[in-house]
């Protein structure tokens, strides 16, 4: 038997920490350490913030996003251009859209992508609401903001059948060289979908 080398509480704390994404059990437990060294600066504030966060933090009933209002801030927000609803997969990828502040429309997040070898289906993800808004009159373009993977394009095509009747314009994401990227460097399908995409200059 291993021999218990920490208390019940700080065995706790990493094991919680572990699962984290990006984080194994040796970054769990540096992890640990750090927090218990800085009990003042950063456990104290930290307990509090997540604390904070469980009372708080709720999921859009309207886009998916998450905030502490629902509807979120984002859809509350009235200089938002309501004609355009940009569809993710999962919260971060709202989040990596905003960063890049390329958009002002609205968002929509799917929950994940169609996996019918994973049993997940269009009634798991958030599809039918998408329809029912895209329906609204003042929605006139749906951006499909998907992963370039096989999943994420297979659903955006089910979208974009689905779409068909909801009146608006359906779009999605352009496929290319990455900026900075070089040729060389590019995987085949990235290579294949930036020269089917290219542009007359
Ligand atoms: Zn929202």
């Amino acid at each position: 038997m291993a021999r218990a080398t920490a208390s019940v509480e700080i065995e706790r704390l990493i094991q919680l920490l572990a699962r984290l994404p990006g984080l194994g059990p040796r970054s769990a437990r540096r992890a640990a350490l750090h927090l218990v060294k800085k009990k003042e600066q950063l456990l104290g504030p930290l307990a509090a913030a997540l604390t904070e966060a469980r009372d708080k933090i709720v999921t859009c009933e309207v886009c998916g996003n998450i905030d502490a209002v629902s509807p979120c801030t984002l859809c509350r927000d009235e200089k938002r251009d309501r004609s355009l609803i940009c569809v993710v997969e999962e919260v971060g990828d709202l989040w990596a859209l905003e960063r890049a502040q390329v958009l002002n429309g609205l968002y929509h997040v799917l929950g994940g992508t169609l996996s019918p070898l994973d049993g997940i289906g269009p009634e798991d993800l958030s599809i039918a609401k998408l329809i029912e808004r895209a329906s609204d009159p003042q929605v006139k373009e749906v951006l499909l903001a998907l992963n370039a993977t096989v999943e994420g394009q297979s659903t955006a095509h089910y979208l974009m059948d689905q779409l068909g009747g909801a009146g608006v314009t359906v779009s999605r994401l352009a496929h290319g060289v990455p900026i900075g990227g070089e040729l060389d460097y590019l995987d085949e399908g990235t290579l294949a979908a930036a020269v089917k995409a290219r542009k007359v200059m």
